[in-house]
């Protein structure tokens, strides 16, 4: 009977939870070892200057190599770190890896182009996050502009005022922040205005249809006019083919990321990638 029923479901619903909340826990252990155990690794995709296709950026993606499971990607571990606290450590593992492997590069005589890093919501929690930015730029010798932090709207909904106190001063020592998947979230022109960003990035879902939508076109020419006027770069991210590189090179985009262009590298071929690039020369262009 439906009473009967409903308690079946109430048990099938908590069980699943159970379950859920299992396989949460032990994946947070396992982030625990795998922290201790350096699986992680980072992957470097290149971003590129819209009208000449030379390489002005890259963004670092984090990656787990599970012993068992593989290769993982952010989808599959991110959450946990966060409802953990765990991300955190983790996140300083990012930055800290991230300011080596350009200096590592600079010791060779290799000027790799700014670094993006993701910078989640739930790392802004922790007091010393700026500090240990800072720090780890400082102590690898890095110019701080070779930095940007991605954020995404999540992180301003509350306008927080430790937050906004944050980026002003991230910014301030001269490390950039980009708005990330931009549009996808609680956009607010007031944030738009009042945040220290200098560089927004348009989130894939507007770019994949590009070709076929006369409205997700009007949107990115309207969002990289009005990002221009506040004084900010605009980069295209998700670009999958050529009809939609044409398209945003002619709406206003600066900057191109995606599959068409280049997929996430490993650390191990940035160097033949940025090996023509010495410190202070001009770069090489990326169809060349
Ligand atoms: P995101 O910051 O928006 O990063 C871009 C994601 O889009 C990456 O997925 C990238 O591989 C993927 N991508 C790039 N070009 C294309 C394309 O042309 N087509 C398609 N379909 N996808 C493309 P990934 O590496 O799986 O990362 C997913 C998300 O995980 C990131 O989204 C970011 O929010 C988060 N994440 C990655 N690394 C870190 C990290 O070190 N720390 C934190 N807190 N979050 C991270
Ligand atoms: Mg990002
Ligand atoms: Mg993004
Ligand atoms: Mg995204």
């Amino acid at each position: 009977d439906a009473k009967a029923n409903g308690r079946n479901c109430h048990r099938f619903f908590s069980e699943d939870m159970n379950d859920i909340a299992q396989a949460d826990a032990a994946l947070e252990n396992e982030l625990r070892d795998a922290l201790s155990e350096n699986q992680f690794s980072l992957e470097y995709q290149p971003i590129v200057d819209a009208q000449t296709l030379e390489y002005v950026g890259l963004e670092a993606l984090i990656r787990w190599d599970h012993p068992i499971r593989g290769r993982l990607l952010p989808i599959q571990f991110i959450r946990v770190a966060d409802d953990s606290g765990l991300m955190d450590l983790l996140g300083n593992w990012v930055i800290g890896e991230v300011c080596r492997e350009i200096k590592a590069h600079a010791d060779e005589g290799i000027d790799l182009p700014r670094v993006a890093i993701n910078v989640s919501p739930r790392q802004f929690q922790n007091h010393n996050l700026c500090d240990e930015l800072l720090a780890s730029i400082e102590a690898n010798g890095i110019d701080p502009s070779k930095i940007t932090i991605e954020i995404t709207e999540e992180l301003l909904i509350d306008n927080n005022d430790e937050v906004r106190a944050t980026l002003d001063r991230i910014r301030s020592h001269g490390v950039g922040i980009s708005i990330d998947d931009f549009g996808t979230g609680y956009s607010s022109l007031q944030y738009l205005r009042d945040l220290p960003a200098n560089c927004l990035k348009i989130d894939r879902t507007f770019i994949s249809r590009i070709e076929h939508s006369a409205a997700d076109r009007a949107i990115i020419g309207t969002i990289a006019h009005l990002a221009h006027a506040l004084g900010m770069r605009v980069v295209a991210e998700g670009v999958e083919n050529d009809a939609q590189l044409d398209l945003l090179r002619i709406s206003g985009c600066d900057e191109i990321q995606g599959f068409q262009i280049a997929r996430p590298q490993r650390a191990e071929n940035l160097r033949k990638l940025f090996d023509g690039r010495k410190v202070d020369q001009p770069s090489r262009s990326a169809e060349g």
